[in-house]
């Protein structure tokens, strides 16, 4: 075998919490698992400042933080953990064959696709400036900081419409901002917006720019689509909730996935459609989106892993 050509029992593609997870779990079981973690070693998590509701840090802790602490405990139990992108797999041999860009060759018996999903932003310079410092894509996260306060979020799908409530029981005053006269969310989601008295809707309409200081968001520049006119909301906190895309572009045409590019597990296993090859953490969930769940879904694909091989 050349030295670019490496064989490994389990592989495992992306590295926030689901990724981590399953390493930690293929390496107790002495699998020897190889991680590859991708473009943004941590995922989703790096970006976020303080993580309150992941369960055992009561005193919270910051998403980066928590994400070495995952990384380091993958480590103590011998996993290779590799900075580095994956960049082809072909599931139609055995052992499955991965190419990465450090140009290795990896030929796996089991992989654990980890590669978790990307919050959609609108691509205001504004909004990445003030990313974490009052602009999220996770009011479940975030939202908890503006207790008390006004907030603006954007979208009119069923997640702006499920994360505005969420909101309103925190905040003192919602703002949902959406581009049309009419959401798309379920006609049972938009009920409840409606009905909910401090959430005030702004239809045809888009955030053209958050404004603020060095403390932080204290305003959002909005414009109305009809009349083209401007108008200033004075809020601390700017959520947006126009959907997720899933890092699952290398792996289409390999394992069945959705319309939407997520991929399809067997429900109640994080099995794929192709035998050893197991999913787990955003990248095969729309729906919970958490880190403790994809930390649960890590941990089950890395024992499908070891049951697979041992069977
Ligand atoms: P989504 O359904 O794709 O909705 C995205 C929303 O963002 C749409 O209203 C869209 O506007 C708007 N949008 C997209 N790009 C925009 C831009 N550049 N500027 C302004 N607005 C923009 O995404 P989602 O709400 O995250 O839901 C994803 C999936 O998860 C859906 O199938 C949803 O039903 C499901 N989900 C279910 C639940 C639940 O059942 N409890 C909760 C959350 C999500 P337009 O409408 O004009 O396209």
């Amino acid at each position: 075998m050349s030295g670019m050509t490496e064989n490994a029992r389990c592989l495992i593609i992306g590295s926030g919490p689901a990724g981590y997870t399953a390493a930690i779990y293929a390496a107790r079981a002495d699998l020897k698992p190889v991680v590859y973690e991708g473009l943004q070693p941590g995922g989703q998590l790096t970006i976020t400042t303080d993580v309150d509701n992941y369960p055992g840090y009561p005193e919270g802790i910051k998403g980066p933080v928590m994400m070495e602490e995952f990384r380091k405990q993958a480590e103590r139990f011998g996993t290779d953990v590799r900075f580095g992108l994956v960049t082809k797999v072909d599931f139609s041999v055995r052992p499955f064959r991965v190419e990465a860009d450090d140009g290795k060759v990896i030929l796996a018996e089991t992989v654990i696709i980890a590669t978790g999903a990307s919050a959609k932003w609108l691509g205001l310079e504004s909004e990445n400036h003030f990313r974490g410092m009052g602009v999220s894509a996770c009011a479940t996260c975030d939202g908890f900081f503006y207790r008390g306060q006004d907030v603006a979020i954007v979208g009119g799908g069923d997640t702006a419409a499920e994360e505005a409530t969420y909101l309103a029981k925190l905040c003192k005053k919602v703002y949902l901002i959406h581009r049309r006269d009419s959401m798309r969310a379920s006609k049972a989601m938009q009920h409840k917006v409606f009905n909910t008295p401090n959430i005030e809707m702004i239809m045809d309409s888009i955030p053209v720019e958050v404004v603020g200081d060095e403390s932080g968001v204290t305003g959002l520049i909005v414009k109305n689509l009809k009349d083209q006119t401007e108008s200033k909301l004075d809020v601390t906190g700017f959520f947006v909730a126009i959907g997720h895309s899933p890092n699952s572009e290398i792996f289409r045409g390999q394992v069945e996935m959705n319309e939407a590019g997520y991929i399809e597990t067997i429900p109640g296993s994080t099995r794929t459609s192709i035998e050893g090859v197991f999913a787990c953490g955003d990248v095969q969930d729309h729906y919970y989106r958490q880190a403790v769940t994809a930390a649960g879904t890590g941990c089950m694909a890395a024992i499908e892993a070891e049951r697979y091989l041992s069977s």
